[in-house]
């Protein structure tokens, strides 16, 4: 697989420089695109830059506003059927701009990744390679009361994966998803602290329970989620709208993390809920709750 990146900013070096620690052979081109560009562009045909290599995959980091177009054109040019565009600032895709992208893409598979470490598998072999060692973060834990060995799967984009990986050895298995919070923020993510309209929550905050979902996943338990009340959730049916669903930043990032069952009650999965309590908000029934108590489920190998 070759790979050229469209990069601006501290934001996209930072993903640059992980992304070559991954894939430095697969790299065939990099090209800064200054910071200073207007948010909207006339024509951005003009910004594609000259003597392209021949690539599989265009990702698209650090970017903000209408320059993200240039993505399908360098595509193009570089021969490339696979753009991933990861953003980590509210306004620096926003869906109009997704729109327009997705209609100049055509028959491409573009995919768009807020917060890059939301990035899955999905089906595309070229972004599928890229995703067997970058996105959405995936490890393995060794150890019984305390943390022996943690081997990373997926790193985060970033590389925040890894370095938590490191501070989680010695770790109680009990305190585990509070310390990889804790040191997440310390790494510190550089997505953006601002409401996001679209998740619900700041790109910043999910991004940190994507990272603590992978470290209950290698345990196959949480030590605290928002749990469904059976007894009152939608007991009328008249007043409930699913808000539980809509409402919640990882269902926004592509996660099962609330579902409704055959009974039309939710169930929240307590591996991916990173407790924000915005579902607690929304429910007309109150039926929702933050419980702190440990959460046996399915360990992820
Ligand atoms: S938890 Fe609340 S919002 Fe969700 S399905 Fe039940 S009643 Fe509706
Ligand atoms: S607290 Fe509710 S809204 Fe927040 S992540 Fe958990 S299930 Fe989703």
């Amino acid at each position: 697989m070759n790979i050229f990146i469209l990069t601006s900013g501290e934001y996209g070096s930072r993903i640059v420089n992980n992304i070559a620690k991954s894939f430095s052979s697969s790299i065939v081109g990099i090209h800064e695109v200054p910071e200073d560009l207007p948010e909207f562009i006339d024509d951005v045909s003009t910004y594609v830059p000259g003597n392209l290599p021949l690539a599989d995959l265009v990702i698209v980091t650090g970017l903000q506003g209408d320059i993200n177009l240039i993505a399908p054109l360098v595509a193009d040019k570089v021969g490339a059927n696979s753009i991933i565009i990861s953003a980590h600032e509210p306004g620096s895709v926003p869906p109009g701009l997704i729109s327009e992208i997705e209609e100049a893409a055509g028959e491409k598979v573009l995919v768009f990744a807020k917060p890059f470490c939301s990035l899955k598998p999905m089906g595309d072999p070229i972004i599928d390679e890229f995703t067997s060692k970058l996105g959405k973060p995936q490890i393995m834990i060794e150890g019984d009361d305390f943390i022996k060995k943690v081997t990373v799967i997926r790193d985060a984009p970033c590389g925040c994966t890894t370095f938590i990986a490191e501070e989680l050895i010695g770790v109680n298995v009990e305190d585990a998803e509070f310390v990889a919070d804790n040191k997440f923020h310390n790494y510190p993510c550089l997505a953006s602290m601002t409401h996001d309209r679209v998740l619900g929550d700041t790109i910043l905050h999910v991004a940190g329970y994507l990272s603590k979902e992978a470290v209950k996943r290698a345990l196959g338990f949480t030590m605290k989620s928002a749990v469904v009340d059976l007894e009152t959730c939608n007991v009328d049916d008249e007043h409930c709208d699913h808000l539980c669903v809509e409402n919640c930043p990882q269902v926004q990032v592509g996660g099962d993390t609330v579902t409704i069952r055959e009974d039309d009650k939710a169930f929240i999965d307590p591996a991916s809920c990173g407790c924000c309590e915005l579902c607690i908000s929304e429910c007309p029934y109150g039926s929702i709750e933050i419980v702190n108590k440990r959460m046996e489920f399915k360990k992820e190998e």
